[in-house]
């Protein structure tokens, strides 16, 4: 089935929203299996609207629209469907039951155009919004689908997972479903990935195999038809096995998780804790591993030490390491060191990790752009310092340099642990 989505709205075209719609939508469709071909935006303009559908229906079985189901004059993606396939609006009752209900609820007047989210085109299958008013509709007429979702990411996301997706399995009836399973790669780029498994990545046919890139890290997704799991597993850990033995280094999870998820569960198995140290990085490294529920089991906590002053006096690096001629400076290995070394001895972890490095745009202390160091101290082990050269502007840089010290932890938290891969992860059904 060849898809095209149709997202409705002149907000998008002025650039005032961003059309995330689309891209949650095409994630969606392919873990369906479905392939999307074109992704079109248009304004809340009726003949432009009658032109993108006459466009769409030429080069696709399946069309989605987004946008425009709500009560308001410029909301006009039902009537503009409908009146093309020459059918009529209906009330759907239990979606109108449902608005007056809420309505006189909050013991405010509806208004007539409040009917409007109710309306179903003639022969079409309602969608149920469970967050929201405007009841979806899907409908199939001359061998094309057509699925009418809001505009609202919190009502299309719910609905395109339920409903909407219930509905797209019943077309695709007996077609077997889909398994896929997530691997993350970290401390290699994608371009580097690709080329190492490019001869797999042309010879696919089952499984496939679909690089795509995360914030700061890489991702691949198997994927395979079968008639259950476990034939789908097997299969799978056939491709994931070629894979690994190219790239085992760089893969932290068959799940789809970040990097520091990775990290707080080798340290939680391991029973062990971690404090940070930050200078370029500013807090990032703290904020991305705080992000993950739970992890003040392992993570204790960690200072943002930015000025040469904040590391004399919260981890009592000596000036003279610091600044004044032949001094090392803030930017440099040893600093490095003594920053994760006095963290994790002040903070009684186990581990310090610490970033110092010059995120640009302009040099420091003579050193260039992208230069970061990375410190890892273990409590009976010595201090590791990692040296980066970093590509990318400002943000790329600091995001980079906490993945980077993100994964070297990993690396060396699985070193401890006298092991090489990640424990297996189960694959997921997406159909
Ligand atoms: P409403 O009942 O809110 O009017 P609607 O289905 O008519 O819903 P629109 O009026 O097109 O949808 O858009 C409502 C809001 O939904 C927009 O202001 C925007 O915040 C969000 N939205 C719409 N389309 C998209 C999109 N493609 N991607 C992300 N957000 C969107
Ligand atoms: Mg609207």
């Amino acid at each position: 089935m060849k898809a095209e989505i149709i997202a409705v709205g002149t907000e998008l075209l002025l650039g005032q929203i961003v059309n995330t719609n689309a891209q949650y939508l095409s994630k969606g469709l392919a873990d369906l299996g479905i392939d999307v071909y074109f992704q079109t935006v248009v304004g809340d303009n009726t003949t432009r609207l009658t032109q993108a559908i006459h466009t769409a229906r030429g080069r696709a079985d399946l069309i989605l629209f987004t946008g425009g189901l709500g009560p308001t004059q410029d909301d006009l993606t039902k009537d503009a469907l409908a009146a093309d396939l020459g059918r009529a609006l209906h009330i759907h009752e239990p979606s109108m039951a449902k608005i007056e209900e809420l309505f006189s609820s909050r013991g405010t007047e509806m208004v007539e155009s409040n009917r409007r989210q109710a309306l179903m085109i003639e022969g079409s299958d309602p969608l149920a919004n469970e967050t929201g008013l405007a009841v979806g509709n899907a409908i199939t007429e001359d061998g094309t689908h057509y699925i009418l979702l809001p505009g609202p990411p919190r009502e299309m996301k719910p609905m395109f997972d339920g409903p909407a997706t219930a509905w797209l399995r019943s077309l695709m009836g007996e077609e077997m479903p889909l398994f896929s399973r997530q691997l993350r790669f970290a401390g290699i780029g994608e371009s580097s990935l690709e080329a190492a498994i490019i001869d797999l990545i042309e010879g696919q046919s089952d499984p496939t195999i679909a690089p795509y890139a995360k914030e700061g890290e890489v991702a691949l997704r198997i994927s395979t038809k079968a008639k259950n799991a476990a034939e789908a597993h097997e299969r799978i850990d056939v491709t994931v096995a070629q894979i690994s033995e190219r790239l085992g280094q760089f893969m932290y999870a068959q799940d789809d998780i970040p990097i520091e998820e990775a990290v707080i569960r080798l340290l939680r198995n391991s029973m062990r804790t971690l404090a940070a140290a930050e200078s370029c990085s500013g807090g990032l490294l703290a904020q991305a591993i705080t992000s993950i529920p739970g992890s003040s089991s392992e993570f204790k906590g960690g200072v943002v030490t930015y000025t040469n002053e904040m590391k004399h006096r919260l981890l009592g690096i000596p000036m003279t390491q610091l600044e004044g001629a032949g001094a090392p400076g803030a930017v440099s290995e040893s600093t490095a060191a003594m920053m994760a070394e006095r963290i994790r001895e002040r903070s009684e972890t186990d581990f310090g990790v610490s970033i110092t490095g010059v995120a640009g745009p302009a040099e420091c202390e003579g050193k260039p752009v992208g230069l970061v160091y990375v410190g890892i101290a273990q409590l009976g082990k010595p201090t590791e310092v990692h040296t980066l050269q970093l590509r990318g502007n400002r943000g790329v840089i600091r995001l980079r340099a906490v993945k980077a010290a993100f994964y070297r932890l990993w690396q060396q938290l699985n070193e401890n642990a006298g092991r090489t891969g990640m424990p297996l992860n189960g694959t997921n059904q997406s159909q």
